[in-house]
């Protein structure tokens, strides 16, 4: 029988982590890191993902300032109050909550967003460095899926890693993560054939899908650590993308859901907010010391 894997404790490690820089800002670069939201409208799940970042971010002292701007706010409206906050000194961190009504397009939005600020690491620059290796602030949840594998599993080197689902923000960061830390990666998604055959190789499976349980044991290899991204709400209850009664007796390990990967992506992104502000730091630094020179 396998282990739910015990998600908030690995969390809690990350929460005093990031006090601890956050007390260093304050204390030798009188900075209070800031994370600046900005939602359009009021979908009722972003409100509730909203509120649970505010108050992560209260507990490690991460300041938090929420615009909200109405549903039928134009584009442009939005990209100039994105400008503003990368303008804004005091900022550290910005992110758009997503989904934006219909009449935005996500991309251009995100690409308004000043890099150096980019806390959920969604930009292009960010997305390509994940590809080159170089510097980034990492998409929040494979960063924090990462940090769980790391506590369960250790190294993670020539382990076979398979992904199902292939968005920005989770299955294709998550192959390049895996890959930089010398897993061998399988992405699939909804055109894969015989889907089953290749999850059931994973010695780590990564369900990133939103099709609550779908799942079950004949995807599973015996004692394979499956990481299960999935949030969905049906009838008021969250339900994972794996069954996960159906799943342990063969698993490992496997995340919870709820309390599981959702508390760890907010935990990295505040960790980002912290990064971002430390890097704006050093920015600062080498600008000065050329102006001295
Ligand atoms: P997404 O953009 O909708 O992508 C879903 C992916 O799953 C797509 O690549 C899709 O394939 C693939 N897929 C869908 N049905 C499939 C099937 N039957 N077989 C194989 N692949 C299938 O979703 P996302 O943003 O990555 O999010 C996925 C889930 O994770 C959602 O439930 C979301 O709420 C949750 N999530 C949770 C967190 C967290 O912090 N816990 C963070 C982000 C997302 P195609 O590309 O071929 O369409």
């Amino acid at each position: 029988m396998g282990e739910l894997i015990d998600v908030k404790a690995i969390v809690e490690v990350e929460r005093q982590k990031i006090k601890q820089r956050v007390q260093t800002l304050q204390e030798r670069h009188q900075i209070n890191p800031k994370l600046q939201v900005i939602m359009v409208g009021e979908h009722a799940a972003s409100m509730s993902y909203v509120a649970g970042k505010h108050k992560a971010a209260a507990a490690v002292g991460v300041q938090v300032d929420i615009q909200h701007l109405d549903r039928h706010a134009t584009e442009e409206e939005l990209v100039e109050q994105i400008i503003r906050c990368n303008k804004d000194n005091s900022v550290h961190g910005i992110i758009v909550q997503l989904p934006l009504p219909d009449h935005m397009q996500e991309a251009r939005i995100i690409a308004a967003i000043d890099p150096a600020k980019d806390v959920d690491g969604f930009t292009a620059v960010h997305q390509g460095n994940l590809v080159t290796g170089g510097w980034s602030l990492q998409p929040c949840t494979p960063k924090g899926i990462m940090v769980i594998l790391q506590a369960v599993c250790g190294s993670i080197a020539g382990k076979h890693v398979v992904i199902v689902g292939r968005s920005n923000i989770v299955g294709k960061p998550m192959a390049l993560l895996a890959l930089a830390a010398d897993a061998t990666v399988t992405i699939t998604h909804s055109h894969t054939h015989a889907l089953a055959s290749l999850t059931a190789q994973a010695d780590i499976l990564i369900v990133a899908t939103g099709r609550a349980k779908m799942i079950d044991a004949s995807f599973v290899k015996e004692g394979a650590v499956v990481i299960d991204v999935g949030v969905n709400r049906i009838a008021g209850k969250l339900y994972g993308d794996v069954d996960t009664r159906a799943v342990l007796p063969i698993a490992r390990a496997i995340t919870p859901v709820p309390g599981g990967v959702g508390p760890m992506t907010i935990a990295m992104l505040l960790t980002n907010v912290v990064e971002a502000a430390e890097a704006q730091i050093d920015q600062e630094r080498r600008k000065s010391n050329v102006t001295t020179i």
